[in-house]
């Protein structure tokens, strides 16, 4: 079978692997139709992800058919259409212990700590396998991966009907969270600094946009809401100084903000800002068993992907979306391989 890996740093080849051999009781086999390009991809192929080890077949974004499964297997059967949730965890550590296997101590994620969904075929548990609809286009499926990434930062973020939020960013995540705080009823504001990603989010369904290249977002909270403050900001541009201004000017009292962008460097906070407020800080982390939730999304219609996918090329053209996705935000959003 044809993998995608990176050999080692800015080295990324399409090489040759045996097939998985036959399912273990409890595994399935899937033969991989479509999978997203992730920023993560982008940067373990740039040699940016600290937990990255190589050779690595890239990928954790996927949808696939069923070929074989375990003779305890239940879940899923040959021939199903599925999506796969990537994270894998000890079942034992402290957080898995109370519900949270998304930061187990040694958490396991497709295509970053183990081998990935760039692949034509992949065994792995039949436990992390959703069933989707079959007529729900392969590419579409595939961005249940983010969808869950989504549902894990409102899930974080508490959000609820008529709460205000600030998104930060408007990439694939920020327009994803952007859908999910719609359809549960939330008011919001989202920013960014490519014309192009903010003019989606207001297709989208953005209650209001803002380019901070050339406008205050301080003065933009304060139109947003009324000067109340923001009730929950959502941080996915990773940038320190927007994350200072979040908790030092922007939030509400009894705010919450959610961090999903993960810089390396301290930021300035000011106790008392949390204090004062009673602010939530909290991190939001790939997604603790998120996937039903969005297969529940997509069939009621609560999200939709479809402005979401910019492109979709072959998987033999993966060189060619890792480019476009790292040096044309403006054109980008969600790029999809596909394997047939
Ligand atoms: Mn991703």
């Amino acid at each position: 079978m044809k993998v995608i890996q990176v050999n080692k740093p800015g080295e990324l080849a399409i090489v040759e692997r045996p097939a998985p051999t036959a399912p273990a009781t409890d595994e399935a086999i899937v033969r991989i139709k479509a999978a997203g390009i992730c920023g993560s991809d982008v940067h373990i192929f740039h040699g940016k992800n600290p937990f990255a080890v190589y050779p690595r077949i890239l990928g954790h974004e996927a949808a696939g058919e069923v070929i074989a499964v375990g003779s305890a297997v239940t879940n899923v059967k040959v021939g199903d259409h599925v999506v796969i949730d990537n994270v894998f965890s000890c079942g034992k550590c402290y957080a898995c212990r109370i519900g949270r296997p998304n930061v187990c101590s040694n958490v396991k994620v497709l295509g970053v700590h183990i081998d990935g969904v760039f692949s034509e075929l992949l065994k792995l548990p039949a436990d992390h396998l959703y069933p989707v609809p079959v007529d729900l286009p392969w590419e579409l499926a595939a961005t249940m991966e983010p969808y869950a990434i989504a549902a894990e930062a409102v899930d974080r973020g508490q959000v609820g009907v008529g709460d205000t939020v600030l998104i930060c960013g408007a990439g694939p995540i920020g327009l994803v969270i952007l859908q999910a705080c719609k359809s549960l009823g939330a008011r919001v504001l989202i920013m960014d600094i490519v014309d192009a990603r903010l003019k989606a989010a207001a297709a989208m369904g953005a209650d209001a946009v803002v380019n901070t290249k050339t406008s205050d977002l301080e003065a933009a909270v304060n139109e947003f809401t009324d000067g109340e403050g923001i009730n929950v900001a959502m941080e996915a541009t990773g940038v320190i100084s927007i994350l200072e201004l979040i908790i030092a000017k922007l939030m509400s009292p009894a705010g919450r903000v959610v961090v999903l962008g993960f810089p390396v460097d301290p930021a300035k906070i000011v106790p008392a800002d949390i204090m004062k407020r009673e602010l939530d800080i909290k991190g939001s982390r790939l997604n603790n068993r998120k996937f039903a939730e969005v297969v529940r999304w997509f069939a009621e219609k609560k999200v939709d992907p479809t402005g979401l996918v910019s492109h979709v090329l072959p998987y033999t053209d993966v060189e060619k979306g890792m480019e476009l996705f790292a040096n044309h935000p403006e054109e980008v959003c969600k790029i999809l391989i596909k394997f047939d």
